[in-house]
């Protein structure tokens, strides 16, 4: 990727070396929902409608070589740990196929940055999976799906992207930093500590600065042999007013989890309660990692404190503490 100083490129001349060819994975969400009345933007059904469909309802579409896939349908708030396997196993499938400049992902609003952190995190692709989604279902008055996906497109096109991105309202947000950060407003996602990768305005993708340098991916092996109920169990609690330690001594005494992550106040603090109680848990072999309900920052590690989760979100800790399990098995495994 360059700097942003230069001339706009051509769609042509974005599209590089890599192939002109970009492939839709459909996964349901709002983009793909149906409402019986138009002026009704919550009273709706996610999961609707086809991804081929979502394609054909935007003539600019037209323009591009374009192949759509159905991966899943269903409303994100159900994501499951057996469609990320298969998204992930897919993704990395159409990745390898040197015609393809990039994927685009639909996908719902409410768990789009989980599913973004965990393909960034397995795959840490050179190539752009772009995300997209919609706040308002496909027969709104105001539909944001139909911009939204030709946007994806664009950026799945441009030569300097890479990574798994969202493109959103205009916007381009890394996986790393993006949170949905509103319920109901059409601009609901926000790159909340850090910038904003890049805007795309009338098909033109502006960079706004240098791209952050991507860890390396773990790989889809750590996931593809997995069914469902031998995935790490990993929750999460929060301190707040009066919170107390019963909640975290419950789960460990069911045997119900491997990791706990905590949103903690602040700068990762927890109350007397609950903090005594994550420490039983640990000595008792969950894996406990601290992280902050703030809406951004990070969570400063300290000795004497239990193991900061560093700036990840509550959310995010969880998929990282869920895959370090994951690499933990595997390697008892091996031994
Ligand atoms: N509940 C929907 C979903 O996440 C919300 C949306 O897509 O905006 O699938």
């Amino acid at each position: 990727m360059q700097k942003n100083n230069g001339p706009i490129a051509s769609k042509e001349q974005t599209a590089g070396t890599r192939g002109c060819r970009v492939v839709i994975l459909g996964t349901g969400g709002t983009i793909a929902g149906t409402a019986e009345d138009a002026s009704d933007n919550v009273g709706y059904r996610a999961a609707q409608l086809g991804v081929e469909q979502l394609v054909g309802a935007v003539p600019a579409l037209a323009a591009f070589q374009l192949e759509t896939e159905q991966v899943a349908q269903l409303d994100s708030k159900d994501m499951d740990f057996e469609t990320w396997r298969r998204l992930a196993l897919r993704v990395e499938a159409h990745l390898a196929r040197p015609e393809v400049a990039g994927l685009v992902i639909t996908h719902g609003t409410d768990t789009l940055e989980e599913t973004a952190y965990f393909l960034q995190r397995l795959l840490a692709p050179q190539k752009p999976v772009v995300l997209t989604a919609a706040m308002r279902p496909a027969t709104a008055l105001q539909k944001d799906g139909p911009q939204n996906l030709l946007d994806a497109v664009t950026l799945a096109l441009d030569g300097r992207a890479g990574g798994v991105l969202l493109a959103f309202a205009g916007q381009v947000h890394s996986a790393e930093q993006v949170r949905k950060v509103h319920s109901y407003k059409l601009d609901a996602f926000a790159s909340v500590d850090g910038a904003r990768l890049a805007t795309i305005e009338e098909g033109q993708v502006r960079w706004l600065g240098w791209p952050p340098v991507a860890q390396a991916g773990l790989g889809t092996s750590l996931v593809s042999a997995l069914t469902p109920n031998v995935w790490p169990r990993v929750e999460i609690v929060m301190n707040h007013v009066g919170a107390q330690g019963s909640v975290v001594r419950t789960l460990v005494a069911q045997g119900l989890v491997d990791g706990l992550v905590v949103a903690g106040t602040g700068n990762g603090s927890l109350s007397a309660s609950l903090e005594a109680a994550l420490r039983e848990a640990q000595d008792a072999g969950v894996c406990v990692w601290r992280s902050t309900r703030c809406d951004a920052g990070p969570v400063t590690a300290s000795a004497e404190a239990l193991p900061s989760a560093g700036a990840l979100s509550p959310v995010k800790a969880r998929i990282e503490l869920l895959l370090t399990l994951l690499q933990n098995q595997t390697q008892a495994r091996a031994a």
